[in-house]
């Protein structure tokens, strides 16, 4: 009998997690559970629109579906409203959680749960796509905007909001995006940066984008320290982000129609509200102790703004049945074992996000999820078999749940429609987000154009 694997998360983790167990050579049969009816988690939901190439590693993560080795299973939730864990567990000889982290952290201050504040998970989510974001609807019908955080997703967030229509169109964002992009009142995006422009840690690739967008210009906000000289930094990646800076710093102001404005040494105090929306951003400029810990200098300033986004970072969600570390929003695990005060659970691995927490790029899941199968598949000859081994046990019991999975060749119907209306756009694609009309094009039913 072959041993049975459920990966739960189609996001990259999972994908090389199903890839590796493949490629073992050992007899496991995988089985790739997915809440959504598309694969690929952030690949598909993070990853922002205008970065094309880099979503040209989806060729890679669907190789384990291609000759059909891998069963996809996508629109199966594991826990609240799908299939409970343990049930999972009796079909299955192990089970490898690769669920990400999805959780916006919250900034801490007043004023964050009023309308017009999102943390970036939601915001990105709503813009690429994510059924679970459609009614999101952030107004964009005030000048300014202020993105919080000094790392490629608050960059991702500011160029978005700042590049011309006509260059969004030729993304996969879905419809209501691209009209709510047009309609943007947006001129002017402050990204809120704690430290000062020798420190931050964007990815030069990511900076230098920003600095070439059609029709927007960014504005060094430094307090003129670029000018007075600061120190060089050692690391590779800090040395050129300072040489754009400096550049851009000295550059005068031009006719774009929108700015993109880098504030340096700003920490966020509160969030001002009229008539329960956001109507303002306070920051306070920020120093840097004698130990280079970032302290408040007192002095507040507010910026104008109609909309919020936090991109200070994510956590994981705990999963029923596992332990969860509430302080690293990451299940405890020794190598991809799942362990509680120290002592492995029999069968429970984890990999990507939820056991590393988020950091890394899509390519540092590959050597994380050889890691987890190394362990896993060293545990198999010790782990129990399961009660209900045969694969359409597994079909049967989501059917008595109500599921009715997205298998590879559904998924491949919704992609060739996604396809179908990014030629209507001279896009190459253009996403499917309502859940309705995913599973309609999923399972064949007749679409809209
Ligand atoms: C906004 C943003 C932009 C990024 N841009 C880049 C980039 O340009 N380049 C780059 O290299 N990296 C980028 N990354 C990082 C990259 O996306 C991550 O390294 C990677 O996606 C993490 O993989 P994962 O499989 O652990 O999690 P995820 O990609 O989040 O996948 C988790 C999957 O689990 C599923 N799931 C969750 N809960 C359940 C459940 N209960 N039952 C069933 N399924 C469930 C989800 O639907 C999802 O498909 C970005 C990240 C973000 C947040």
């Amino acid at each position: 009998m072959n041993f049975r694997v459920a990966v739960i998360g189609a996001g990259p983790s999972g994908l090389y997690a199903a890839a590796a167990l493949l490629s073992s050579g050992e007899p496991v049969s995988v089985e790739v559970l997915d809440r959504l009816p598309a694969p690929y988690g952030l690949v598909r939901y993070g990853v922002a629109p205008d970065h094309v190439k880099m979503k040209s590693v989806i060729r890679v993560l669907q190789k384990p579906f291609d000759p059909a080795d891998v069963e996809f299973l996508g629109g199966v939730r594991i826990g609240d409203g799908g299939i409970p864990l343990d049930e999972l567990r009796t079909h299955v000889h192990a089970v490898v959680h690769a669920t990400g982290s999805s959780v916006d952290r919250d900034l801490g201050v007043p004023g964050e749960d009023l309308a017009g504040s999102y943390g970036s998970g939601e915001f990105v989510s709503w813009y690429c796509g994510h059924p679970d974001f459609t009614g999101l609807d952030p107004a964009l019908d005030h000048p300014g905007v202020a993105v919080v955080g000094a790392g490629n997703v608050a960059l991702d967030v500011a160029r978005v909001l700042a590049k011309a229509p006509d260059e969004m169109a030729a993304t996969d964002v879905p419809g209501p995006v691209l009209d709510a992009l047009r309609g943007s009142a947006v001129r002017d995006v402050h990204v809120l940066v704690r430290r000062g422009p020798q420190h931050v840690r964007f990815t030069p690739a990511e900076l230098r984008q920003i600095g070439d967008l059609a029709d927007a210009q960014v504005v060094v906000h430094d307090d003129g320290l670029l000018a007075a000289g600061v120190e060089e930094p050692d690391d590779r990646r800090q040395k050129q982000n300072l040489a754009m800076l400096t550049d851009w710093a000295a550059r005068p102001l031009g006719g774009a129609r929108r700015r993109i404005h880098l504030r340096f040494l700003r920490s966020p105090v509160r969030l001002l509200g009229a008539d329960g929306r956001v109507s303002g951003i306070v920051v306070e400029r920020t120093a840097l102790d004698a130990s280079g810990r970032v302290v408040g200098t007192g002095e507040e300033q507010t910026l104008d703004v109609g909309l919020v986004v936090r991109a200070i970072g994510y956590a994981g969600e705990p999963i029923p049945g596992l332990p969860f570390d509430e302080a690293t929003g990451t299940v405890p695990n020794e190598g991809g074992r799942v362990v509680r005060d120290g002592v492995p659970v029999p069968g429970a691995y984890v990999t990507g996000w939820i056991k590393r927490g988020p950091t890394g790029v899509i390519g540092t899941n590959k050597g994380d999820a050889q890691e987890t199968v190394a362990a896993l598949l060293a545990d198999l000859p010790t782990l129990p078999a399961p009660a209900h081994p045969e694969p359409e046990a597994l079909r049967d019991a989501l059917a008595a749940h109500g599921i009715r999975p997205v298998d590879w060749t559904s998924w491949l119907r919704l992609d060739a429609e996604e396809v179908r209306r990014g030629g209507l756009r001279g896009a190459e694609r253009v996403k499917v987000a309502e859940l309705a009309e995913m599973l309609d094009a999923a399972h064949g039913a007749t679409t809209t154009p």
